[in-house]
């Protein structure tokens, strides 16, 4: 399909004109642009255009291909293959053999293409661990990404060297921003990396003509701007210090913070909370395992049941005083309540004394310092 634009491509797929801009305004959201730039977004899809792409896999798994093919919604699967058009991807593409090394030639020398990268690249003994069809993968990395436009690294292998980096790293495995110096390179980690993000980097790509902003380890900063623990759903259990002890205990089946299990997500940052896996379902922390921090260089170096350090942090003391609410009640009209309304009602004036009662413990310990003062 060479001319054809995200939108048409939809058309032909059943989906309509509002699924058409639901889908921009989610991918504003995703990039973390105002509200309005889903009109700018809509304008750049609705104009026929083709970025190639060449997708290449070295020391992986194959998972990150898998979950670009889960993807829906619209698809990044119908983006990337329809309209940027894989020309090369060893997994999926219909042409095999010397057939599919003339078409990713032809795409090289033409140029003008992404270079998307799976799996990392071993470097030990001149590269002999990874080679396809007879040539090494840091041979295959350094001709793709020489008339690339830019390079997105998917995955944890890709991004940092992922496992076969892990120690002792046998085969001298690194991500590509080790390899690649001279083309942009944006890192989408995970394991497998989220397919949204994908899309969304795609997606800026076409309407700003240039990859997203990135932080330091050349992650987007709409997807890897903040702390996994800042925006968890268990983030109130950890500040309430409700945490899981031990699997299926009554904790983890009430959803309790998973801290204590070796959830890593006070030190990764992902936009795992928001936008989840599997179309938005679920994701980790949300199915009850602790966060194993895969969007950071080195993680299965850190044992994914070891407990994150954490800094420790004392409240400064120039707080103002606390002022304690005046319409309280007092423990003394909870039991009244409870005598006069009834067994039901009185339960439930306890369990409001109890919580009154805890709050209270709470300020007087917290107001401690300042009334010291
Ligand atoms: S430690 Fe993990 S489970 Fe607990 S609040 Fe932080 S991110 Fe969520």
């Amino acid at each position: 399909m060479m001319d054809s634009s995200i939108q048409k491509a939809m058309a032909e797929r059943g989906l309509t004109r509002r699924d058409f801009l639901k889908f921009c305004s989610t991918m504003a959201g995703a990039l973390a642009l105002p509200r309005r730039y889903s009109t700018r977004i809509a304008q750049a899809l609705e104009t026929p255009k083709r970025t190639p792409v060449i997708w290449m896999e070295f020391q992986d798994c194959a998972g990150c291909t898998e979950a670009l093919l889960r993807a829906s919604r619209p698809t990044v699967a119908e983006i990337v293959l329809d309209i940027l058009s894989v020309d090369y991807h060893e997994t999926i593409m219909a042409a095999s053999g010397y057939r599919a090394e003339e078409a990713k030639k032809a795409t090289i020398d033409a140029g003008g293409y992404i270079l998307v990268v799976e799996g990392s690249i071993p470097t030990a003994e001149n590269g002999i661990y990874c080679c396809i069809g007879g040539r090494t993968a840091l041979d295959l990395l350094s001709e793709a990404a020489s008339n690339a436009l830019a390079v997105i690294a998917v995955g944890h292998c890709a991004a940092f060297g992922g496992v076969p980096r892990a120690a002792p790293n046998p085969t001298g495995a690194l991500g590509v921003m080790d390899l690649v110096t001279d083309k942009p390179v944006l890192n989408l980690p995970g394991c497998p990396y989220n397919s949204v993000n994908l899309t969304a980097t795609v997606v800026h790509f076409l309407t700003f003509g240039e990859l997203p902003a990135v932080d330091d380890l050349l992650r987007p900063l709409f997807g890897f701007g903040a702390r996994i623990h800042d925006n968890c759903e268990r983030r109130g259990h950890f500040d309430a210090g409700d945490f899981v002890q031990e699997w299926g205990d009554e904790g983890h089946r009430k959803g309790w913070c998973l801290y204590k299990m070796g959830c890593k997500g006070p030190i990764t940052f992902h936009n795992c909370p928001a936008v989840r896996y599997n179309d938005g379902a679920s994701w980790p922390i949300g199915s009850g395992h602790g966060c194993i921090g895969c969007s950071e260089p080195d993680f299965w170096e850190w044992g994914a049941y070891n407990v994150a350090e954490l800094q420790s942090f004392a409240p400064p003391t120039t707080f103002a005083p606390v002022q304690l609410p005046e319409q309280r009640i007092a423990p003394a009209s909870a039991a009244l309540m409870g005598g006069l309304a009834g067994l039901a009602v009185g339960a439930a004036g306890a369990a409001a004394y109890n919580s009154l009662s805890k709050k209270d413990k709470h300020e007087e310990v917290e107001s401690a310092p300042v009334e010291e003062e």
